[in-house]
């Protein structure tokens, strides 16, 4: 199983939580990145380019490019699509931006946000 190094450092963080997670769900809608089933939360790290995310890292190339506008439009649908039919489900999501998690600022207050939920503060 391939694990990429934003869910690398994800997963880090959530085995510091010692919480029950699952890695890459298969039997939900579609495979989700982390499930914590105490919470019936979902956690998925998006990739900025794959996802589009519109930060520097999500610039579109310059060959092809209509070519890859329709498979960042695809993308984005899908994700819409996924999390609606998750939260009708009655699932919590969070997704992750990959640029975020290697943005030591950005990361330490995603994670502090996170620890929050994950303790059931909010
Ligand atoms: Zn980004």
């Amino acid at each position: 199983m391939k694990i990429s190094n934003p869910e690398k450092i994800f997963k880090e963080f959530l085995d510091k939580q010692l919480i029950n997670y699952t890695y890459q769900v298969k039997d939900l809608p579609y495979k989700a990145d982390f499930y914590y089933k105490d919470y019936n939360l979902i956690i998925n790290i998006h990739g900025c380019f794959w996802h589009n995310h519109g930060c520097v890292h999500s610039r579109i190339p310059e060959k092809n490019t209509n070519y890859w506008l329709s498979v960042f439009e695809k993308n984005k649908a899908r994700d819409y699509e996924n999390t609606k039919k998750l939260k009708a489900l009655g699932y919590k999501i969070i997704n992750i931006w990959e640029c975020v998690l290697n943005d030591e600022k950005a990361k330490a207050q995603t994670f502090k946000n996170l620890e929050r939920i994950i303790n059931g503060a909010i």
